[in-house]
């Protein structure tokens, strides 16, 4: 666990309350509730808040707003919590509501899904937007250069909006 991830405590007589996390040490971790109190307890009293991103990762989706970079390591840049969001948006370019698929940004020029993108370089797109998107490369009556430049600000839109909804 990481410093700033919400969790919720096990408190003993009143079920869980949702804290903070301060720090983690040897088998011990630093909590800290939203009234201010703070607490170290044993791990297995701490449970990560469902569906909420670590504080970590989202600092990390920050910094791809100004360094929006191709990255070539996708272990690193898994981010499925940002893709169940981008799966609930409307289509970027039709507005279609139902089967929103998250979309990677193709790579310059290309290249072979197995390098994908990382995962915050996603736009939400319908199932014939997304295959026009990643297999023509082209959506409407724009040029391939103009899909691209159109999906590169579409999709730093889009990571900026998550951040802004997730504070
Ligand atoms: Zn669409």
């Amino acid at each position: 666990m990481d410093a700033g991830d919400p969790v919720y405590v096990d408190v003993f007589g009143s079920g869980r309350r949702p804290a903070t996390v301060v720090y983690e040490r040897r088998g011990a971790v630093r909590v800290r509730y939203d009234d201010g109190d703070e607490q170290t307890v044993s791990p297995n009293k701490v449970h990560p808040k469902r569906g909420a991103p670590r504080a970590n990762a989202l600092a990390r989706a920050s910094t791809y707003v100004s360094e929006l970079v191709c990255v070539e390591k996708p272990e690193t840049d898994r981010a499925p919590w940002y893709l169940a969001w981008i799966r609930k948006q409307k289509c970027e370019w039709c507005s279609v509501t139902t089967g929103v698929q998250a979309s990677h940004h193709p790579r310059e020029g290309g290249g072979s899904t197995a390098m994908k993108c990382s995962d915050f370089r996603t736009l939400p797109l319908c199932f014939g937007c997304h295959h026009r998107f990643t297999v023509r490369q082209q959506i409407g009556s724009m040029t391939p250069e103009q899909t691209r430049q159109w999906a590169e600000e579409h999709l730093t839109d889009r990571l900026s909006a998550y951040i802004r909804e997730s504070r």
